[in-house]
Order: C-alpha cells, then sequence, then structure tokens
C-alpha cells in the first residue's frame, strides 16, 4: 500500500452548520478513501510510479503508460483534490493576508470573486471542482470536470471547492448554489495564503 488516507485535520462536525458532520464522515471515509484504495489499485505494477505523489503524477500524465493514464487521471485526481480540499477548509478565518490582497484586486473585491467563483462552481455540468489558481504569476478562476487537476494543466491551486453531488446532496439535496454560498463561510484563507506564498505569487 503506497498511498494512504490522510488524516481529516478536524473532527467531522468542525464546520457544522455550513458542512454537515454526516456528509463529511461519508465524503472523508467513504469517497476519499475510495480514490486512495483505487489508486494504489491501479498502480499495482508500477511500483516506480506509486513512489511519486499523486501531485507529481497528475502533474505529467504523459509520463503515465496509456493503459492506466484514466485511472490515475481519475483516483489520482480524487486522492490529491481532497487532500487539498480538507486543508482549504476551517471556520471563522477572516479574509486577510497577501492572497486576499490579490484576489482583491484582481477580480473587483470580495464580492466580485465570489459573484465569480461562485459562478464557475454552479456552472460546471455535473461533477468538477471550481478553483482559483496561479497561472504563473496571475489568478484565474476555472472549472473542471470529474477529478481533473489544474495540476494537470500546469496551474497552481490555492483553493477549491468539490462540486460532485457527494459533497452536498445529503444537507443541501439540489441546492448547489446554497452548498457554494455556505462554502465560502468555512475557506481557511490562512491556508489559501501560505498556497500563494508557496506558488511564488
Ligand atoms: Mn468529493
Amino acid at each position: 500500500m503506497s498511498y494512504t488516507l490522510m488524516p481529516l485535520p478536524y473532527s467531522y462536525d468542525a464546520l457544522e452548520p455550513y458542512l454537515d458532520a454526516q456528509t463529511m464522515e461519508i465524503h472523508y471515509s467513504k469517497h476519499h478513501q475510495g480514490y486512495v484504495n483505487n489508486l494504489n489499485k491501479a498502480l499495482e505494477q508500477n511500483p516506480e510510479l506509486a513512489a511519486k505523489s499523486p501531485e507529481k503524477l497528475l502533474s505529467d500524465l504523459n509520463a503515465i503508460p496509456e493503459n492506466i493514464r484514466a485511472s490515475v487521471r481519475n483516483q489520482g485526481g480524487g486522492v490529491a483534490n481532497h487532500n487539498f480540499f480538507w486543508q482549504v477548509l476551517k471556520p471563522d478565518v477572516n479574509f486577510s493576508g497577501p492572497a486576499a490582497d490579490k484576489v482583491a484586486e484582481a477580480f473587483s473585491g470580495y464580492d466580485g470573486f465570489k459573484e465569480q467563483f461562485s459562478k464557475a462552481a454552479a456552472g460546471q455540468f455535473g461533477s468538477g471542482w471550481a478553483w482559483l489558481v496561479m497561472n504563473g504569476d496571475k489568478l484565474e478562476i476555472m472549472a473542471t470536470a470529474n477529478q481533473d487537476s489544474p495540476l494537470s494543466l500546469g496551474k497552481t491551486p490555492i483553493l477549491g471547492i468539490d462540486v460532485w453531488e457527494h459533497a452536498y446532496y445529503l444537507k443541501y439535496q439540489n441546492r448547489r448554489p446554497e452548498y457554494i454560498e455556505a462554502f465560502f463561510k468555512v475557506i481557511n484563507w490562512d491556508k489559501v495564503n501560505e498556497l500563494y506564498e508557496q506558488a511564488g505569487r
């Protein structure tokens, strides 16, 4: 077993009432665990690839043998995206710091950012993610389908929201916009600032 489920950095109910404990438990212990298990299975015969981090694998999908490339893209994406997602969530963190300043500048303030990011998240048809990424030294909002990672496009995510139904259906049913609104209450801007600094601005 090369890959293991990363520890959740808080309890299942830490993000209540915005993200409910039951959804968090199933999302983490079933869905995220499932991606970990399936990535291990996909790379069973390729120990040299299994030695690399999921992020590393995703950043160069052409280096993956064709017969397992789709599995690595999907399952590796599932592992990396969820590892990322848990870390950018935390209750009661203010919108401040260098990334917040840059976001406000790039998207006409917090409200402008919230509007554009929410639109990307709501507009992603079917399963996928919306992202705030660094593309070189530029901030961009984008969406990806399924478990596709911005890393595969040479972009560095600093914030992301999972808009698969498994991320919100128990509490919000079909009301994805309400889930997106709630997500804004639990963005860990401290982590976003850290990722922004790491990306080299
Ligand atoms: Mn998910």
